[in-house]
């Protein structure tokens, strides 16, 4: 029934050169996500997108576009002439289509060369559903069917639906950002809302082969395949650097309690390299406060010490539950519970420390060569591009 897909996006502050960005971006993720289902019938107008359907598709159209960032909200309508007989043809044909015992019309007259005011088109509107449909009535507040109709230049528009989108900015809006991504629930999470702001994103994952196993390795180029669905192209760089050397150096230093605290700053500094390198402009990590040890304030800012580029910590206030709400949501959270065991569990000391200070970390890592780790640890890192993989309902 309906013809197209009304797509509507923007944040208020968009303005100027910033605006044009915004919907490049948006336009062009919107025509990959929709490659063959809608060829060539994407439109910008009238500061919105307009998708035109095919073949009654738009069930599967809207959730293709639910991966699309930048995406306020979508609304199937019906397109027709700009004569009040075709709007009113159009209006039963809608209606038929609508479930509910109350209804509501509005109008809104964008094309002020239509000669009739858009009280006047709600009011004809609503007296000639009424002649074709007397079990409703009209409720102007809270109506089940809500019938809107735009009159613009190339004709009037009329929906009765509108369908959230996620929101945020398109992907590639913004600048390159290197998640650190582990194996576990919060990580997949914290690089999904970090492409919501339209940030161009690739994944660093640290691997201890032979403590880690292959598999686990590939639960990570899993959830990077899944990711990817939310990625401008439908691909992800995924870095995997080899952490094993690390693992073995900080082994053998006395203070066990700060083994993770070292761990993490070697991971810290690893990925600043490796962004500085790449282009990116700040790391990504799945921390949220007090989750666990490393996640204390004392253990961030330990932690956040071997690098002066921004972190972005996206979960940093959520709950546990509401982390793994979104991961069911964004389809990461059945392959992050696969066990498989990830560096820092092999590794974790029985206490520990939940208060490591700065000067503690700096004497147990005085006796390492850290440039010679790093520098080592970053020529055996390898890339790999990932493809997407989401599945529709
Ligand atoms: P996650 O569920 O993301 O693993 P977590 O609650 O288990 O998080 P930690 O294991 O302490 O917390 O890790 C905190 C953050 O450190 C992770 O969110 C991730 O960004 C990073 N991280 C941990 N392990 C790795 C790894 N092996 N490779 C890359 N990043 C990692
Ligand atoms: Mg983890």
């Amino acid at each position: 029934m309906y013809q197209t897909l009304i797509v509507r996006y923007g944040e208020i502050s968009l303005k100027g050169k910033n605006r044009y960005k915004f919907e490049d971006s948006l336009v062009r993720n919107i025509r990959y996500a929709l490659h063959e289902l809608a060829h060539g019938r994407i439109r910008k107008a009238f500061g919105r997108i307009y998708v035109d359907i095919q073949h009654d598709n738009w069930g599967t159209i809207v959730q293709r576009l639910s991966t699309v960032f930048g995406i306020t909200s979508i609304s199937p309508v019906l397109h027709c002439s700009l004569t009040m007989e075709a709007i009113e043809q159009s209006t039963l044909t809608l209606m038929e289509q609508s479930q509910g015992k109350t209804f509501k019309v509005s109008t809104k007259r964008a094309n002020k060369r239509f000669p009739i005011d858009s009280m006047t088109v709600s009011r004809e509107l609503g007296a000639h559903v009424l002649n074709h449909f007397p079990q409703l009535t009209v409720d102007v507040h809270h109506p089940d069917i809500n019938l809107q109709i735009e009159l613009r230049d190339n004709g009037a528009y009329l929906f009765n639906s509108t369908i959230p989108g996620s929101g945020g900015m398109p992907v590639g809006s913004s600048n390159k950002g290197l998640l650190l991504l582990s194996g576990g629930i919060d990580s997949p999470v914290a690089g999904y809302l970090t492409m919501k702001r339209g940030v161009t994103l690739e994944g660093l994952h640290f691997y201890s082969y032979p403590f880690t196993n292959e598999r686990s390795k590939d639960k990570v180029i899993e959830l990077t395949r899944i990711l990817a669905g939310y990625a401008a192209q439908g691909k992800l760089k995924l870095w995997v650097a080899y952490f094993t050397e690390i693992q073995k150096a900080l082994e053998k230093n006395p203070y066990s309690g700060l083994k993770i605290t070292l761990m993490r700053r070697m991971m810290l500094r690893i990925a600043h390299t490796l962004a500085e390198r790449e282009g990116a402009l700040a790391l990504i990590t799945g921390d949220s406060l007090g989750q666990v040890a490393s996640q204390t304030m004392e253990s961030i800012s330990t932690i956040n010490a071997v690098t002066n580029m921004p972190i972005f910590r996206p979960l940093i206030s959520m709950d546990k539950q509401e982390i793994i709400d979104i991961a069911r949501r964004i389809q990461t959270y059945e392959t992050s519970i696969l066990p498989h065991e990830d560096c820092c569990t092999v590794f974790v000391p029985k206490n520990p420390a939940t208060r490591p200070r700065l000067e503690q970390a700096l004497e147990a890592e005085s006796h390492l060569d850290i440039p010679g780790l790093v520098e080592e640890a970053i020529s055996r890192t390898e890339s790999l591009i990932v493809s997407h993989k989401i599945d529709f309902l």
